[in-house]
């Protein structure tokens, strides 16, 4: 399992861990409890065997979690290939209905021309991409739209047998 998806909430607060029971309990490798002992997680004291709280450890790794986030303001939508908030590219933006109330937005990045999406509800598109054109696309096509399935097609293996 990647470092950033260890849940804090698996650590016990009111006990202390080894490297190697703290990599255990997360699921990661003991090179990984180190490296977070290098990037600011603090151990109980100097002595060995290296102990951590826990309630330093979620303290660590929430504040990690939490600095890992990156809300989109508004006007722009997250850019997977820049890993950042951009713009969208001038020109109208597509919204895709799902149903009635919510859709996808989608866009090209203003920076790298990736195309964006993002989940919305219908009636925030104003408050999302305030001051852009949106263009509403037609929804995909549903099964229910399409012709009856043919009840014949296994015909053949019925008049074998
Ligand atoms: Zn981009």
């Amino acid at each position: 399992m990647p470092a950033q998806q260890v849940d804090p909430r698996r650590i016990k607060q009111n006990r202390s861990y080894k490297i190697g029971e703290l990599a255990a309990c997360c699921g990661v490798h003991k090179n990984t409890v180190r490296h977070w002992q290098s990037a600011g997680l603090k151990s109980l004291d100097d002595e060995r065997p290296i102990m951590f709280h826990g309630t330093a450890i979620r303290a660590f790794l929430s504040s990690r979690k939490a600095s890992r986030k990156r809300p989109c303001p508004a006007g722009s939508l997250y850019c997977f290939r820049c890993r950042a908030p951009q713009r969208p590219a001038p020109g109208p933006v597509e919204f895709v209905a799902i149903n009635i109330l919510s859709g996808n937005i989608r866009t090209s990045c203003a920076t790298c021309g990736t195309t964006m999406h993002r989940r919305a509800r219908k009636s925030a598109l104003a408050s999302i991409l305030p001051g852009r054109t949106i263009q509403f696309a037609e929804g995909q096509p549903r099964l229910k739209g399409r012709s009856p399935p043919s009840l014949n097609c296994d015909s053949k293996r019925c008049a074998t047998t």
